[in-house]
């Protein structure tokens, strides 16, 4: 049996090649929403990122759909329980892009530490007329090396972001719900591979000794870091927030950062996304990013691949 898959949020070229491959037609057409209902049924799989929703109405109107793909982690935008009761299989990518999101991570903390954020602002409207000027305002950077990283959920990314701040000889603080490992391991481009202590650590214990704090958990309700916690933390900790809008709470963010008890922030993810607020955009303190975390060749051509591994074998157990 011939399948058809319809990739409608695309999907990386090797992991198209690979499902061809394996005999499965697929379509690389982007289907609106709003035309899903009329044209999914025509197919057996499809896969999404986050932007294509599959919801109870689209399931029921789909009975050859077998597989739905998530290429990424957070599945909010699939009814997946739904979707397992009607005997359709949901499978997703979680790890592939832990490291680049990981690597997005420092690069805000790099920013952050000389002002960057500031200085890419900066430079283009006065770096010819007040070069000095710009220099003297620039110069108290510092170095991450040496200082303590408070990682607040020690998950699959949290891990990642743990190891390269292992290697740049930072010290790892990490906080999560289930237990944290006491050390970890790291992997060299030689071959050479060497354990490192962690250390488990409360939330208050981050607040109070972290210079640098960033955060990894799923989506919660509530803030994480909202303004008591702020309170808690050194005069000018640096924050970033790669994973999920909502954990920190702007409103109090923004206040931290005027009273300069936070020196800066670095967002990749948003509150109110894709529009984030004017006071968060325009704040000279903070380094921005459009949700780009897992944005990187390496780690698309990771969850294509993936993706079309899963898919593929979810076929073959049907047929
Ligand atoms: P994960 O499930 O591997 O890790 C999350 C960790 O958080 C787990 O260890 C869990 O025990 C812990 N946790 C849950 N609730 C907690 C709480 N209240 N306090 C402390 N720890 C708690 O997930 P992951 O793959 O590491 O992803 C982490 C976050 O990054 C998610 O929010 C995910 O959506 C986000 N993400 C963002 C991007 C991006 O583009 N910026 C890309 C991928 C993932």
């Amino acid at each position: 049996m011939t399948y058809k898959l319809l990739a409608n949020d695309g999907i990386d070229p090797i992991g198209k090649i690979k499902l061809e491959e394996a005999g499965i037609i697929v379509d690389t057409n982007s289907v609106p929403q709003a035309e899903l209902l009329n044209v999914l049924p025509n197919y057996d799989a499809i896969t999404v990122r986050s932007a294509t929703k599959i919801r109870q109405d689209l399931i029921d109107a789909c009975p050859n759909l077998k597989v739905i793909g998530r290429g990424g982690v957070g599945m909010d935008n699939i009814d997946v329980e739904y979707a397992k009761e009607k005997g359709i299989a949901v499978v997703n990518t979680p790890a592939a892009s832990s490291h680049s999101v990981a690597e997005l991570v420092f690069s805000h903390l790099f920013t952050g530490v000389r002002f960057l954020y500031d200085s890419n602002r900066e430079m283009p409207l006065k770096g010819a007329s007040n070069f000095n000027e710009l220099k003297k305002k620039y110069a108290k950077g510092s170095e991450l090396s040496g200082k303590v990283l408070g990682i607040i959920g020690f998950g699959r990314i949290g891990r990642e972001v743990g190891k390269i701040a292992l290697g740049l000889g930072m010290h790892v603080y990490a906080y999560d719900i289930n237990e944290v490992p006491a050390e970890l391991s790291l992997n060299f481009a030689n071959g050479a591979t060497i354990s490192l202590p962690i250390k488990s650590a409360s939330l208050d214990e981050i607040f109070v000794n972290a210079d640098f704090i960033s955060v990894h958990t799923p989506f919660m309700e509530k803030p994480i870091i909202d303004e008591q916690a702020f309170s808690k933390m050194k005069d000018g900790v640096g924050i970033v927030n790669c994973s999920r809008g909502g954990i920190i709470c702007e409103e109090s963010l923004i206040n931290a950062l005027n009273a300069e008890k936070v020196s800066f922030a670095g967002l990749d993810v948003f509150e109110n996304e894709p529009k984030p607020s004017n006071a968060i955009l325009a704040h000279p303190k903070v380094s921005l990013s459009p949700h780009i975390g897992a944005s990187t060749n390496e780690a698309q051509e990771r969850i294509g691949l993936e993706l079309a591994e899963l898919i593929i074998n979810s076929l073959k157990n049907r047929s």
